[in-house]
């Protein structure tokens, strides 16, 4: 059978490449005589694989050398409670900037450790929109500024890095992260979930400062206190092996295609098809404000929602699949991260055309 255009929110697609590469080294990687994951997390094989992933998203990133990166588990839900245990560093309280369904979950996660002043919402209008800075009210006193960069539900990017001042700015980049140039040293602390943009589940990605690094509460437990990955480098326990060799390919798939800059262009590219075509029709919408619409995830609904089945059935005969809107929702979502080609972009784009037109 031949691939699917995969249009899931994640896990999401993978680069076909990256998926031969790994299945050619499944049973013997490089000469070994075994699998990457059999191996020892503490062996040669292993630790040079881990090595270079980080080197290569270090490269990709350009993240400054005061900045660990940690490969970590538990997803980007682990880290909503990890980033209050370690960055409150006594502080009553933080700053969150409400957008969504996932901004919302890291607030009340939040809200177990401190006060959380909401900085600003985009609840007034249903979470269509990115709160411009002009509108956030921060506490000069809180202990560090959380958003969400792009609100995979809704479809709301930020296309804009928000200024705190001295106060650490503290990022959800799950389903964006690569996805666009980022100056790193903006930001006190960059998560992501892997299985969105980068590889399989699994893997949680943690870039932090320095500085903010074995400030936790008071005897926090090891495992969710960062010095204790920081030391151990990130092999306090066993680490998700296979997901952080699949990362690794991810990252020397995009070193290889141009790295993050090329990425953005295709990206800037992809999301043009679909918003372009959204405003020629009204037999399609999209909620979002045209500035901060997602170029990773384009919600969007039919005219009418009693052809959503009907939709949804032509697309899977079409070799398109995952393409249902979040539960919270309806209506459809087409998520199309860094593994996407531009051909499904257009396939899709075509398709809506023809259903359309069929319908109209
Ligand atoms: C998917 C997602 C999460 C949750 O990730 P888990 O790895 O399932 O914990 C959090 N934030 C954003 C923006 C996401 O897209």
């Amino acid at each position: 059978m031949a691939r699917v255009f995969n249009f899931s929110a994640g896990p999401a697609a993978l680069p076909e490449e990256v998926l031969k590469q790994a299945a050619e080294e499944m049973v013997d990687w490089h000469g070994s005589g075994q699998s990457v994951m059999e191996m020892s997390h503490r062996g040669k094989e292993f630790i040079a694989i881990a090595q270079a992933a980080e080197a290569d998203l270090r490269e990709l990133m350009g993240i400054p050398a005061n900045y660990k990166v940690l490969f970590l588990q538990g997803g980007a839900s682990l880290q909503f409670e990890m980033i209050p245990i370690n960055l409150l560093r006594g502080k009553a309280s933080a700053d969150y900037v409400h957008t969504g369904e996932w901004a919302k979950k890291a607030i009340k996660a939040a809200k177990t450790f401190c006060n959380v002043n909401v900085a600003a919402s985009a609840e007034d209008k249903s979470f269509t929109y990115a709160p411009a800075q002009a509108d956030w009210k921060l506490n000069k006193d809180a202990a560090y500024v959380h958003y969400t960069a792009n609100e995979t539900i809704g479809g709301v990017e930020f296309n804009w890095v928000p200024e705190t001042g001295d106060v650490p700015l503290v990022c959800d980049m799950s389903s964006n992260i690569l996805s666009r140039a980022v100056d790193v040293s903006r930001y006190g602390l960059i998560y992501a979930g892997a299985q969105k943009n980068i590889g399989p589940a699994g893997l949680t990605i943690v870039i932090v400062r320095d500085d903010l690094v074995g400030k936790a509460v008071p005897t926090p437990p090891a495992m969710l206190n960062y010095q204790t990955h920081v030391d151990a480098e990130s092999m306090y326990n066993t680490p998700p092996t296979y997901a952080i060799y699949i990362a690794g390919l991810v990252f020397q798939w995009l070193k290889k295609n141009g790295g993050v800059a090329a990425m953005e262009q295709k990206n800037i590219e992809k999301a043009g098809l679909l918003y372009n075509y959204l405003e020629t029709t009204d037999f399609y919408r999209n909620p979002v404000a045209k500035a901060d619409r997602s170029r990773m995830n384009v919600p969007f609904t039919l005219k009418d929602a009693g052809l959503d089945d009907e939709f949804l059935k032509g697309a899977k005969a079409r070799g398109m699949v995952q393409l249902k809107g979040h539960r919270s929702v309806g209506g459809m979502r087409a998520s199309i991260y860094n593994a996407m080609p531009v051909e499904g972009v257009k396939a899709l784009v075509d398709y809506m055309k023809e259903f359309a037109a069929s319908k109209g």
